[in-house]
């Protein structure tokens, strides 16, 4: 044993710890712990004040609260309905602890004499009860309560596999008791001395030991920032660096001119760029002419003009002879791009295209001909434009439309394509600054910040069955004006067939009911692109007058004259999604309305959402409401989970330690980009050792 602890390390395999065999070592694997660091870093979820807790005298009926007490007795009673009923005491009274349920497994828990922590609701009857508490055993029978001993105890969180191994809250405190002392001389300090001090920062050691055995919650707020500095520390020199390196050491193109095409599609524009859109052009400018390659994030709200923004960088490629990709999330889109592109740039002299997914052979072998030699010099489409068989002549401007979420996953596909383009990438997902930070935190990014003039809020009403009629009669009175509607399905089920139905039997249904005597059209995601876009242009020039649709439409599509949007059963809908879809009206000059029908039960999440949408229209506050329901981890897809894989930070509470974290960073790799000095040098290798593989989803970028 003795040898066993001796050469114990913080990337020691956990099976090396003393009272963690095989079994407990493989329960432990299924939760992410492998090593006694990760052990070290399994942190209470709480902590328990033998000062703070409630006595059994002085529980009321309702309270939520812990109590602490031994067992006296432990009983199966039959009767009406068979129950296990423990009898617990403390110096003031008894409390009785019952559970109907899972019988078979409680009453095996449980021994007179254990000290135990209960966590439940109050109930009186004839004494004070607890039903179906949690609970936490703190010591065994004949064990001297750690209450009295220690000050503050802390609590694991702890599966019921690993219970069933003795890794309980109480199991995990003994082993982790046993392992600090090894590193009373040996733990590495993983933070240089100049960080520490300036942070004023309690020492590793110290934080570890504080963390799970605090004196006094003073000093374990201080390891808790410790701790959540370090983490938020090094997620921000990781970023960091990767921007850094990006833009000292690949080598990318310099797009030395801008000349005439860009003054000409300016100048042609139906109307002045705002100065968010002349703001975010230069910054993009600035970054052209350098040699790096760019990665820069362009965030603006749902209709903020950032497509005339990329429209007109792409133009500066062209100029200097690249040839330049549009990708947008789904076909409908990129058509779309492809149309109002193909306008704009009516006669200068350019050759467009657009990849399809589901295009002729010949034809497509015609536009993978174009891209191969040069001859085509925009090319507009979907993520497929970047897979396999389609190969450029000179890429060296990419834009890569609503899907920040891919955006670096096809970075790392043009670099292995040998390409190293300019990449922008536009987002209508405002989040807050500091989580931007985080998830942006390897971009560059420009605010695009202000709506173009004359835009009008949507009037925004949150309605229920009822009044669908009265609905139906608001849309035909605007339809009456030469206004244009959409009415959108939500997806019912994870299946598109579902959703279809809906919307096609609701299609059928209004065609000959309620609209029956205005044009309807049907638009889905299960249409050949050529019908797609048929409709989108007759909806566009006015044939349509009632658009009915699944998501489909969510994104980027852009008929001004269209100004009521009726979303069916609205509370199914996620925030950002309600958000998108809205920002399909409110695009000219007119009053627009988006209705939200919703049914009769709807859950206190989607009252929050509804009422959200009610409220405001800043895309912002929009995307803090729906933080707060969802949180950080459900709103960003693959790209992030491996930044938001924090352990003691909070990107949404710990924000201000974000900033100052990432203050510290910036100062550290601009002096030494390759911390190169002894104390930088640690930092690389914690960084290294400890975190790298926690972001390394990132690492691609
Ligand atoms: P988004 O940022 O949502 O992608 P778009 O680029 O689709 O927004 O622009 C929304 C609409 O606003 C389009 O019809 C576009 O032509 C128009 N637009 C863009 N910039 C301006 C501007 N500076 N002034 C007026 N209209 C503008
Ligand atoms: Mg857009």
């Amino acid at each position: 044993m003795s040898e066993k602890a001796q050469t114990l390390r913080l990337d020691s395999s956990v099976q090396y710890v003393k009272g963690i065999g095989p079994k407990r070592a493989d329960a432990l694997e299924k939760i992410g712990i492998r090593t006694v660091l990760d052990f070290l870093t399994h942190f209470p979820r709480r902590y328990l004040d033998r000062r703070t807790l409630t006595t059994i005298r002085n529980l009321r009926a309702g309270d939520r609260i812990t109590v602490v007490g031994k067992v006296v007795s432990v009983e199966l009673v039959s009767g009406r309905r068979r129950r296990l009923v423990l009898i617990i005491s403390d110096e003031t009274g008894m409390m009785e602890c019952i559970w109907f349920q899972g019988l078979s497994y409680v009453s095996k828990l449980f021994e007179v004499g254990e000290t135990i922590a209960f966590h439940g609701k109050v109930t009186v009857y004839r004494g004070p009860q607890m039903v179906h508490p949690e609970f936490d055993k703190l010591s065994d029978a004949g064990e001297s309560d750690p209450l009295h001993t220690g000050g503050i105890i802390p609590l694991y969180p702890s599966t019921e596999s690993l219970s069933r191994q003795g890794l309980d809250s109480r199991g995990f405190r003994r082993v982790i008791h046993g392992i600090l002392p090894l590193f009373n001389q040996g733990m590495t300090e993983t933070l240089s001395n100049s960080l520490l001090k300036s942070q004023n920062l309690m020492p590793v050691h110290e934080a570890y030991e504080t963390m799970h055995f605090p004196s006094n919650w003073k000093a374990l707020e201080r390891a808790q920032y410790r701790f959540k500095f370090e983490e938020l520390f090094f997620l921000q020199l990781f970023l960091i660096l990767q921007r850094e390196t990006r833009h000292t050491e690949q080598k990318g193109i310099a797009f030395e001119h801008v000349g005439d095409q860009v003054r000409t599609l300016v100048e042609r524009l139906p109307f002045e760029l705002t100065s968010a859109q002349k703001r975010v052009l230069r910054e993009i400018r600035e970054d052209m002419k350098t040699a790096s390659p760019m990665n820069r994030l362009v965030q603006g709200d749902v209709g903020a003009g950032k497509t005339v923004v990329a429209l007109l960088a792409m133009l500066i490629a062209v100029e200097n002879g690249y040839q330049t990709a549009l990708m947008a999330p789904t076909e409908i889109l990129a058509e779309q791009h492809y149309l109002n592109i193909h306008r704009l740039l009516e006669g200068m002299n350019l050759q467009i295209t657009l990849l399809r997914g589901k295009q002729k052979a010949a034809e497509r072998r015609e536009i993978l001909q174009g891209l191969e030699d040069g001859t085509t010099q925009i090319v507009i489409g979907t993520h497929a434009l970047v897979q396999e068989g389609v190969a450029f002549h000179k890429l060296g401007f990419v834009v890569i439309d609503e899907q920040h979420r891919f955006g670096v996953m096809q970075r790392a596909n043009l670099m292995e394509k040998g390409l190293q383009p300019d990449v922008l990438i536009m987002t209508a997902t405002p989040i807050p600054r500091t989580l931007a930070l985080t998830i942006y935190g390897d971009l560059d990014v420009s605010a695009l910040d202000e709506m173009p003039p004359g835009r009008l809020p949507v009037r925004t009403v949150w309605r229920k069955e009822n009044v669908r009629d009265k609905v139906y009669d608001f849309i035909r009175s605007e339809i009456h004006q030469g206004n244009q509607a959409y009415i959108i399905y939500p997806l019912v089920e994870e299946s598109e067939k579902i959703d279809l139905a809906a919307a096609t039997e609701g299609f059928e249904l209004l065609s000959t009911t309620a609209f029956s005597d205005f044009n309807l059209a049907l638009l889905h995601g299960q249409m050949k692109s050529d019908e797609k876009e048929s409709v989108m242009q007759r909806f566009k020039a006015g044939e349509i007058q009632i658009l009915i649709s699944t998501t489909v439409i969510e994104v980027g599509i852009d008929v001004p004259n269209a100004t009521v949007m009726l979303i069916e059963h609205a509370e199914r809908f996620g925030l950002t999604q309600l958000h998108q879809l809205r920002g399909r009206v409110g695009r000219g000059p007119i009053q627009s309305t988006c209705i939200l029908l919703s049914s009769y039960a709807v859950s206190e999440d989607g009252n929050k959402r509804l009422k959200t949408m009610e409220s405001t229209t800043d895309g912002f506050k929009i995307a803090e409401a729906d933080l707060e329901i969802r949180g950080p981890g459900e709103l960003f897809g693959t790209r992030q989970s491996g930044i938001l894989n924090l352990k003691v930070a909070n990107l949404m509470s710990d924000g201000w330690i974000v900033e100052k974290a990432r203050k510290e960073a910036v100062r550290i790799v601009e002096s030494d980009l390759h911390l190169e000095t002894s104390e930088n040098r640690l930092l690389k290798q914690t960084l290294r050792d400890q975190y790298q593989s926690r972001f390394g989803l990132i690492q691609v970028g």
